[in-house]
């Protein structure tokens, strides 16, 4: 039997190294993940309204820029009782140049008066290759506690607890996160697409 040599180059438009070991482990060594590290920076704005609409902005403005199939994230934190806010501006709910800490001290004074603590993460990838676009999702679902607790993680992961623990996501190690969280769910359903078409090729 022949082996399957097909190695693919692709793109992911991020400077964090966490998310880039992560999803190079899920997708394997047929993959070549090229990132911000191997080509010139291209800063994209993220106008659109929705986290579909910012995926899939980014990941066109990224193929664009290198010429090769790409692929972009973006991420919200979608609570009930705030009509899915702060979703899509997650990153900037306390303001433009906020930090981490803001958001969830505004996040938890907006919720202060009310029992409904319902909240989900939600990530979404695009992956285009010049001529298909294609998406995916992941989600977890849980609960915001009235105050902060754990020193791990980032974001808002002191004031969010999934469904079935007790922990906060910032309590839990990033193996046990990876293995529930919204990013991990989104990021392997890429990995198992990309991986069909592999074994397609
Ligand atoms: P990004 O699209 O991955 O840059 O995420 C946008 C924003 O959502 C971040 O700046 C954080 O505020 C929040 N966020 C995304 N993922 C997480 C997470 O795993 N834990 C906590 N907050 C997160």
């Amino acid at each position: 039997m022949q082996a399957n040599l097909f190695f693919m180059k692709i793109f992911f438009g991020t400077n964090n190294a966490n998310k880039l070991r992560e999803i190079q482990q899920i997708l394997g060594d047929k993959f070549e993940i090229l990132s911000f590290k191997d080509v010139p920076y291209l800063e994209v704005e993220e106008t659109e309204p929705t986290l579909e609409g910012n995926a899939m902005l980014k990941a066109k403005a990224f193929f664009e820029h290198t010429q090769i199939p790409c692929f972009a994230d973006d991420t919200g934190l979608e609570v009930k009782a705030l009509g899915g806010a702060p979703g899509v501006i997650s990153a900037r709910y306390a303001g433009e140049h906020c930090s981490p800490q803001d958001n969830m001290v505004l996040l938890l004074k907006n919720l202060e008066e009310s029992s409904e603590r319902s909240a989900q993460f939600r990530t979404v990838i695009a992956y285009f290759d010049g001529s298909n676009m294609e998406l995916f999702e992941g989600v977890v679902k849980g609960q915001i506690l009235p105050f902060q607790r754990g020193e791990g993680g980032f974001g808002y992961d002191p004031v969010f607890v999934a469904e079935g623990y007790e922990k906060t996501f910032a309590e839990l190690s990033s193996a046990e996160k990876n293995l529930i969280s919204h990013r991990g769910k989104a990021v392997r359903a890429f990995g198992e697409f990309m991986k069909e078409k592999n074994a397609n090729n």
